[in-house]
């Protein structure tokens, strides 16, 4: 059991059992002399009660509750600041060691979706992202991005919303295949039956390419995946995103294929998430660029019009340069979305997510 022995590295150190997926579970509860069923018990008593207490878990043998409590603890991060938007979206933030993190709940007539972050801040310094620029502090724990959920469902309960989690998405801060362990435990969790039981196509992981992690993960676990390419050519990319002179287009989609090819979770194909930059990205040969690039790929596009921040020197393109661009696209036979920007009034759309409440500005 590996990963316990790292966790417990001295005989006083407890574990958060939020940190465990549900095989770490078992082998935790192995390691102190319990029955595999104590798995289902105790996360059915986590992931459906919300319940944080090993003494309230009144199935559990008074025996196991005291071992428990002498190895173990279950801790969710709690939300510091809520915000709700004017559109029904609610921002929440969550202070971990003085650094903040943020989710987002979006509601929509059909489903409602949980945008959560995988990281403190993102490495990869995209143009275009207030999350990139604030630069990279360190990954996010798996109890940490589970807290997320786990207080999420509790605030929405709170609120009478019932049965409100339909989707997760890893859109929040941080790019979730830099983080890719503590990514897989956490989808784990979420799909597990006496977890969140989300089902793997509610689930999706968007990434800016990272190849060799999008290989490793297609053999670790099947949710759907979304890929930030953004350009349709590897001079622009170049420009907007820099971890594309490490991956280029060709390599991020044909491991994108692979992934695809392996996958239950993607049988509609991909999603492509796709910022419409001003002058950038967006004319009509941008656009039979991309179809031409895609045009082996099942894939959707997802065209997102870009979401402003403060000393971000882009523009978004204007609707009917994107009503065109979708157009062309739509010809060619792919499915395309135009993302409609949800609660931006507080700063809580798509690459809008800093962790402060306080210090963006809409243009
Ligand atoms: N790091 C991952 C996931 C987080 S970003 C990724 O890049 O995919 C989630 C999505 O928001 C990505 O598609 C990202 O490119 C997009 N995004 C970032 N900044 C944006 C902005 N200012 N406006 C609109 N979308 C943005
Ligand atoms: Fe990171 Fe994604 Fe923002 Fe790029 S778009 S900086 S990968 S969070």
């Amino acid at each position: 059991m590996k990963n316990n022995v790292k966790i417990l590295n001295t005989p006083n150190d407890k574990i958060n059992l939020l940190n465990l997926n549900p095989q770490d579970l078992y082998f935790f509860l192995d390691s102190l002399g319990e029955k595999k069923f104590s798995v289902k018990q105790i996360m059915n008593w986590i992931y459906k009660h919300y319940c944080n207490d090993f003494n309230k878990m009144l199935n559990l043998s008074i025996k196991t509750r005291k071992k428990l409590n002498e190895k173990s603890y279950i801790f969710a991060s709690e939300f510091l600041e809520e915000k709700i938007s004017s559109d029904g979206t609610i921002k929440w933030i969550t202070e971990i060691n003085d650094q903040k993190i943020e989710t987002v709940y979006i509601p929509e007539k059909k489903r409602s979706t949980l945008c959560i972050s995988s990281q403190i801040g993102c490495a990869l310094k995209c143009d275009f992202c207030a999350t990139g620029k604030q630069g990279f502090n360190r990954n996010l724990k798996v109890s940490e991005i589970i807290a997320q959920i786990w207080q999420a469902n509790k605030k929405l309960k709170q609120k009478n919303i019932k049965n409100c989690i339909t989707n997760i998405v890893f859109m929040g801060m941080g790019e979730p295949l830099l983080n890719l362990n503590n990514v897989v435990s956490a989808l784990k969790i979420i799909l597990d039956e006496y977890g969140f039981a989300l089902s793997k196509r509610r689930i999706t992981v968007s990434t800016s390419g990272i190849v060799p992690a999008l290989d490793k993960m297609k053999n670790m676990i099947d949710v759907s995946l979304a890929i930030s390419l953004h350009a349709s050519n590897d001079a622009i990319r170049n420009t907007i995103m820099p971890i594309n002179k490490k991956y280029n287009i060709k390599s991020i989609l044909n491991s994108a294929l692979k992934y695809l090819k392996h996958s239950k979770a993607n049988r509609g194909g991909i999603t492509i998430e796709y910022v419409m930059l001003k002058g950038v990205n967006d004319s009509n040969k941008n656009a039979n660029e991309l179809s031409f690039l895609l045009h082996k790929i099942p894939s959707k596009i997802n065209l997102i019009p870009l979401n402003p921040f403060l000393g971000s020197s882009f523009l978004s393109s204007d609707i009917n340069r994107i009503n065109i661009f979708a157009d062309i696209l739509r010809r060619k036979g792919f499915t395309t979305v135009i993302r409609k920007n949800r609660g931006e009034d507080i700063n809580a759309a798509c690459g809008q997510l800093t962790g402060n409440i306080t210090n963006r500005f809409k243009n």
